[in-house]
């Protein structure tokens, strides 16, 4: 899950990162409100876009105002605006830094190389990717050992590489760490922040502050942060979705007709592919879905699997395409059965043709039990590629 910059924001204020106030609006008459709460009567604030995608600034998403009327103004400018398909529908408020410097700084989960990655330049703000591509020797990239971490020494040693100014290189050692130690105990798989700037105080002195964060939390490890739920996007996040994640299916809801269920994803990403392909032969149909029921395929996942597609107004056939392993296709063909009454007793009649192929452990039994089921709406097809292209076929009808 990705966050907005404001709740990233309090998440650095949680763990002892220097932030700025800020203060969320949704309505011109709000961020009023949230200026004279976080700048005063006459404060200068800066205005930013919520938006889960970067490049706001240059976007026109992040400005500054003072007084009533530009306040009201600029607000009503960047509420609604559409920043790379995102409308903005809050805007966070925070009195404006005098930023002397901007620098950045982020770790990472490296996937490729099975560790963690810490970057950091004094180049930052908005044109990282850029001094990324034509001066990556501006851009320190630190392997992190997960079991180590960034300690004393590697946030000295970062700050060395990176070349950080002396006048700011203690404060910045001594914020890596407690970066650090944020990233694993929220379970992030990102921390960014850029700028992480260099501001000056009221008294003169400076401080070097987060501005502006992105962090990612790993939903795999949401079980250990009950707090975590609340920072769900649910107005932003498809209904389908939502009812899915409630029964704990991994479902993601695609733009085409076709709706899939399969058993373990790596099977239910290559059925996509599939149906794609078949599609092409049949008008362009697309799949409709994304939905693994895992290996424990019981009658109750099914029955849920299967309502959650046929809520999808758009899915015209649906394909189910189990590889039986541990759970066998025996048990499965029962959960497939058993779906259809326990639909058919709710009231939810399956209206739409279900294309079955079984294999696997227990296939012939599987697909004997479909058989006598006699089912209406069901049609076995015995391989994965004859299925895909019926359950097009069918779509397209
Ligand atoms: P992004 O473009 O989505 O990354 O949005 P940022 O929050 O990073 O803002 C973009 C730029 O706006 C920053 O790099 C800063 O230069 C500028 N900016 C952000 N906050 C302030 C502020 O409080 N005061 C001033 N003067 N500039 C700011
Ligand atoms: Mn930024």
């Amino acid at each position: 899950m990705d966050l907005f910059e404001y709740q990233a924001r309090d998440m650095f204020a949680r763990h002892a990162i220097p932030v700025l106030p800020g203060a969320v609006a949704r309505t011109p008459a709000e961020a009023l409100a949230a200026a004279q709460q976080v700048a005063g009567p006459q404060g200068r604030v800066v205005i930013k876009a919520q938006v889960k995608t970067g490049g706001r600034g240059k976007a026109g998403g992040v400005k500054l105002a003072q007084g009533e009327a530009q306040i009201t103004e600029v607000a009503s400018q960047i509420l609604g605006m559409d920043i790379k398909g995102h409308t903005v529908g809050q805007v966070m408020v925070s009195p404006t830094a005098t930023i002397l410097e901007e620098y950045y700084f982020s770790v990472l989960l490296d996937r490729a190389n099975r560790q963690f990655l810490a970057m950091a330049s004094t180049q930052g703000g908005m044109d990282i990717e850029e001094v990324a591509a034509k001066h990556p020797d501006l851009l320190v990239r630190q392997p992190v050992d997960p079991a180590v971490g960034i300690d004393a020494d590697l946030a000295a040693q970062i700050v060395a590489a990176a070349q950080f100014p002396a006048e700011v290189a203690g404060q910045v050692a001594a914020l890596l760490p407690q970066l650090w130690q944020l990233f694993v105990a929220e379970d992030a798989t990102l921390v960014e922040i850029n700028p992480l700037a260099k501001v000056e105080d009221p008294d003169g002195g400076v401080t070097v502050r987060a501005l502006d964060g992105k962090i990612t939390l790993d939903d795999n490890a949401a079980f250990r942060h009950p707090d975590h739920a609340d920072l769900a996007d649910l107005a932003s996040t498809d209904p389908l979705e939502l009812r899915a994640k409630q029964r704990d299916l991994h479902y993601v809801k695609l733009d085409g007709q076709v709706g899939v269920i399969g058993n373990g994803a790596g099977l239910v990403m290559s059925t996509l592919d599939v149906v794609a392909g078949a599609g092409e032969r049949h008008g362009g149909v697309r799949p409709a879905n994304f939905l693994d029921i895992g290996g424990g395929a019981s009658a109750q996942v099914m029955a849920d699997g299967l309502e959650i597609i046929m809520s999808d107004p758009s899915v015209r056939s649906i394909f189910v395409n189990v590889f039986g392993g541990i759970t066998a296709c025996d048990a499965v063909a029962d959960g497939i059965v058993q779906a259809l009454d326990q639909l058919a007793a709710r009231g939810e009649q399956v209206t739409r043709p279900l294309v079955v192929r079984l294999d696997g452990n227990n296939a012939p039994a599987g697909r004997e039990i479909l058989r006598e089921a006699n089912h209406p709406m069901v049609q076995q097809v015995e391989t994965m590629d004859e299925a895909a292209d019926r359950a097009a076929e069918l779509a397209a009808a």
